[in-house]
């Protein structure tokens, strides 16, 4: 296997396909400057332009269009804009209803807009399948099925043999179909795509330019480069993971890192011998948990289980590669798959994910509004970026709507500790989560107390 590198990055982001491959070599102005090429950035790009085609719309991003978490994930598109029900309840009940709702209707407007901008990003709507590994966690199944169904969801129990006729792997015991409000995208033709649509709409997007810093200049801010800078009156920044230009977001982020292999596409006999006919996206109940789908030519992608936090939190192409973590899927998905013994992995990868204590995006403004932020997706960024990126564009534009007027928009998560705390806090609360998961679910003390403050850990 050659070095870590994304399916999707290779196959529909190649830098000599590159968008519009240009890096910004002069100073230049627009209405709005958009920091980081990503989901949140590409869909801020076009609701703006589309709003308003006369604004002057300019993306800078570091490296290449997807470079970041948008080129290297599982391509799980969740309605969800809380990191699940549960999640959401336990920190908004009194939004959850309307959450619910706006999360809806962002599922739509999705499925909507890659219709009317033509973005083929292999959409396939097979829902998603949890599947429980554990006897302990059938009786959540249950549980949980009731709690979606209060929300509208439609889902199903399957028990042992009904999951076993979707996936065929005898580490299954029970699953949870929920059949609406998730699908599968191929996340590298997803910012392709975007970035298309994008430029089609009259955005200019720069690649190969980091934005450096930010200086507030009369009514607007300039975004700097090494080569240029950006005045704009407006500044969105959609940068993730990736070291903020505004140092407080720093409290809020640690990046965490997430890592995929991908198979070699399955012969026939294959994908016989497993099943998954319908494709679901699929993935485990633990608090350590491996997620699965098949790539639209039917590779298997299988991911997770680690989530590695470094010291300090850098971000960077060294870390895209981890043994460790690649040794230990391959040996799950021996256990996960042993009728596919010999099937060889064609890609390994990892990426970066912004984790904040809340599990779901946050927002702010700085300099007196004119520069907005959307990032903390924590791990489920696909369909929530959309979402973001429009209530950081209202959040510019002064614009009051239903969304930016709940706590879930207006309150910002519990800030993580400072380093050397920040680890050891971070590698506590891991371990303390992988002794659950070897205690039947059980929470210990530390999860607990966790709980009771609305802290957590996950990606
Ligand atoms: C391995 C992995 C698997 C995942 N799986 C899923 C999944 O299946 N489903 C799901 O919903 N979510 C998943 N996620 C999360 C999801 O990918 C993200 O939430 C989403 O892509 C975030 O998009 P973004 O645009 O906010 O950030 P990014 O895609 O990370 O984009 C940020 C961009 O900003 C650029 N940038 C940073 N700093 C600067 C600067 N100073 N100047 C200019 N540009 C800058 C970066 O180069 C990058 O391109 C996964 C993430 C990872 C890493």
């Amino acid at each position: 296997m050659a070095g870590p590198r994304s399916l999707w990055l290779q196959e529909a982001l190649r830098a000599e396909d590159g968008v519009e491959s240009q890096e910004l070599l002069e100073d230049t102005k627009a209405d709005i400057c958009i920091v980081g090429g990503g989901y949140t950035g590409l869909w801020a790009a076009i609701q703006a332009k589309s709003e308003d085609p006369g604004r002057e719309v300019v993306v800078l991003e570091a490296a290449t269009v997807g470079f970041g978490a948008s080129g290297r994930n599982g391509g799980f598109l969740s309605s969800s804009l809380t990191h699940g029900l549960g999640n959401g309840l336990a920190r908004f009940p009194d939004e959850m209803r309307t959450l619910e709702a706006l999360a809806e209707k962002n599922y739509d407007g999705f499925r909507e807009d890659l219709a009317r901008l033509e973005i083929d990003c292999g959409f396939e709507e097979t829902g998603h399948l949890g599947v429980a590994l554990e006897p302990y966690e059938l009786a959540d199944l249950e549980e949980e099925a009731e709690l979606m169904r209060r929300f509208g969801h439609e889902v199903e129990v399957l028990d042992e043999a009904a999951v076993r006729a979707e996936v065929d792997s005898p580490t299954y015991v029970g699953g949870l179909w929920a059949r609406d409000g998730a699908a599968m995208v191929d996340p590298g033709r997803l910012a392709a795509g975007l970035a298309d649509a994008a430029l089609a709409l009259g955005v200019h997007i720069y690649e190969r330019s980091p934005a450096t810093s930010l200086e507030a200049r009369g009514a607007g801010v300039d975004v700097l480069t090494a080569a240029g800078k950006v005045s704009a009156r407006r500044v969105l920044l959609a940068t993730s993971a990736f070291p903020p230009l505004l140092r407080r977001l720093r409290h809020y982020l640690a990046p965490v890192y997430d890592y995929v292999l991908v198979t070699e596409p399955l012969s026939e006999l294959q994908r016989r011998a497993i099943g998954w006919e319908h494709r679901q996206g699929l993935d485990d109940r633990s608090n350590q948990f491996h997620y699965y789908r098949l790539t639209p030519d039917d590779r298997i992608l299988f991911g997770g289980y680690d989530a590695v936090y470094r010291f300090r939190g850098p971000v960077g192409a060294r870390y895209d590669d981890h043994d460790p973590t690649f040794n230990r899927l391959s040996q799950h998905f021996g256990m996960a798959f042993p009728q596919l013994e010999g099937l060889r992995f064609s890609h390994r990868w990892g990426g970066a994910i912004d984790t904040c204590s809340r599990f779901s995006v946050f927002f702010g403004t700085a300099h007196d509004g004119r520069v907005a932020y959307a990032v903390g997706y924590t791990g489920l960024g696909v369909g929530a970026t959309r979402f973001g990126a429009r209530v950081a564009l209202d959040l510019l534009d002064g614009r009051e709507t239903e969304a930016t007027r709940l706590e879930f928009v207006r309150r910002r998560p519990v800030p993580f500790p400072p380093e050397p705390l920040r680890s050891a806090v971070i590698q506590l609360t891991r371990n303390r989560l992988a002794a659950a998961d070897r205690a039947d679910g059980r929470r210990g003390v530390w999860l607990r107390a966790l709980d009771r403050l609305g802290l957590g850990f996950d990606s």
